[in-house]
């Protein structure tokens, strides 16, 4: 804490400080980061803002509980390996959650001085403190603790499995990540693109955790190269964070057509398998009108995309209005200014073709706005008569994803719910002792800071199982 504090008065005085970010027109044709991130002059600004409150809310909103004044104060104090060792201390992976959380639902939006202004930009700081980390090598090491021999198998290299890796090879357990793709990183690597997250940045954790002794074994689908119960038997217990990347389609006519995609095999042709390069193995279609079907961030990273892969109309059709839309606030806004056109309170009734099985077109209907539904969102209800064709050539469909079935059918004992996700106690642990679950598997399609959390919560579990039971 400084000797002299900063009076509230003074921290008042200062106004929400901005990113500085690429312009829009030329950064709709490039996949460079579209946030700058701050300077050091700038950050410190922000985090004077913060008017340390006596029980800070901000911790309540943040799902893995970072102590978001102590690290701003440590900016403010010039402390900067303070700054980070107090926020890696709390969250595994800041330069990611600083870049993707949701802080407008979050952390943000508990903020006090978002009462009556705006509130203190508390993702951009979070990403500032983990950038000067990452350019400051050594300055957050991961030190495990003795080795205790007992081995913990990891299913699926993603947030929620690579956080639970650095626990628990912190508390001196022998860990094994085991990842379908020949990269791990999940979502982070092959779903949100290099505008919004450069995979360097997944790539240095992975690396951190390496160095600290996890293992990753890549191109292994458990439930195909090892079922379940033989990874129960070879290790003393088991994470599953395989996630939920199965496409959910529309079953409208037509979906069958090439030129179709579902918004995870879209981006992942893009970003994991580099089709944006000239002659890639893996090409996608470089289309000029791109419908996208959804609002959520999946669809956002989708269209802006394909932008960049210069579709001179890449447009969102959502069957709700803006208002409703649960993408980040940020990604709107940003697609906005790249050029994306919103189709707002269509649906989509029907993929038409060109009578050779490419897409021409999609048929769509106008939706209103009735009253709220199960999501407190207003329902939206089809117009009468107001059918109309979008002229695309491209379609991808962005609905959302469910849970994989390919790793529970090889394990009947493990108990899941109606939709296919595995059932967990609030510690993560399944119907079987000893196999633990967390992230979008537990969940459904959730967020990067809750699979995390449940990374962090069950490695804590898995730990007090393996030394107490
Ligand atoms: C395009 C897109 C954009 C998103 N944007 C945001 C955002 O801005 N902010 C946010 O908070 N959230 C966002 N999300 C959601 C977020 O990314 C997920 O909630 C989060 O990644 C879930 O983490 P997870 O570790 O549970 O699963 P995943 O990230 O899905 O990782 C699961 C891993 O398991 C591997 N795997 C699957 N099956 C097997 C198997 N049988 N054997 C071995 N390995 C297996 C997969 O290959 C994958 O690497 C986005 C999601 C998508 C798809």
């Amino acid at each position: 804490m400084s000797d002299t504090p900063i009076p509230l008065k003074e921290r008042m005085k200062i106004d929400r400080q901005v990113m500085p970010e690429q312009e829009g027109s030329e950064r709709a044709g490039n996949f460079g980061e579209v946030n700058l991130g701050f300077t050091e002059k700038i950050a410190l600004l922000e985090a004077r803002r913060c008017i340390q409150c006596k029980k800070p809310k901000c911790i309540e909103g943040c799902p893995v509980s970072v102590n978001i004044p102590r690290f701003l104060e440590c900016i403010v104090d010039g402390d900067m390996p303070a700054a980070a060792r107090s926020l890696f201390g709390d969250n595994a992976l800041p330069a990611v959650t600083g870049r993707v959380c949701p802080q407008e639902v979050q952390c943000e939006c508990h903020c006090v001085r978002g009462k009556k202004g705006k509130p203190v930009a508390i993702g951009y700081l979070e990403r500032f403190v983990a950038d000067w980390a990452r350019a400051h090598a050594g300055s957050v090491v991961i030190e495990p603790r003795k080795a205790t021999g007992k081995k913990v198998a990891i299913v699926g290299g993603g947030p929620a499995g690579l956080t639970a890796a650095g626990e628990l090879v912190k508390c001196g357990h022998e860990v094994t990540i085991y990842e379908a793709l020949h990269k791990p990183g999940g979502v982070l690597v092959y779903g949100i693109p290099e505008f919004r997250l450069p995979k360097q940045i997944v790539e240095d954790e992975v690396e951190r955790l390496a160095e600290a002794g996890v293992k990753i074994e890549n191109n292994v689908v458990v439930g195909r190269t090892y079922t379940l119960p033989e990874l129960r038997d070879a290790f003393d217990s088991v994470f599953i964070a395989n996630g939920a990347g199965l496409p959910v389609f529309m079953d409208i006519p037509g979906e069958n057509y090439k030129g179709v995609y579902s918004a995870n095999e879209y981006l992942t042709r893009v970003n994991l398998m580099e089709a944006y390069a000239e002659n890639a193995d893996t090409p996608v279609l470089r289309s000029k009108r791109v419908a996208v079907v959804g609002g959520g961030n999946v669809a956002m990273d989708s269209v802006r995309t394909a932008k960049r892969l210069g579709a001179e109309h890449a447009m969102i059709v959502y069957r709700r209005s803006l208002a409703e839309m649960p993408a980040r606030v940020e990604e709107i806004h940003h697609a906005m200014e790249e050029g994306v056109e919103f189709e707002n309170l269509i649906a989509p009734l029907e993929v038409i073709g060109d009578g050779k099985k490419w897409v021409s077109g999609l048929k769509c209907q106008r939706m209103e706005l009735g009253e709220p539904d199960a999501s407190g969102r207003r329902r939206p209800t089809p117009v009468e008569g107001s059918e109309f064709i979008l002229d695309c050539d491209a379609v991808v469909v962005a609905i959302g994803t469910r849970a994989n079935p390919l790793l529970t059918a090889t394990c009947p004992e493990l108990k899941i719910n109606q939709w296919g996700n595995i059932e967990a106690d609030e510690n993560g642990m399944t119907s079987i002792p000893g196999i633990f679950a967390g992230g979008d598997i537990v969940r459904g399609a959730a967020t990067v800071i809750l699979a995390m959390g449940d990374g962090k919560r069950s490695a804590k579990a898995i730990d007090d199982y393996l030394m107490n039971a």
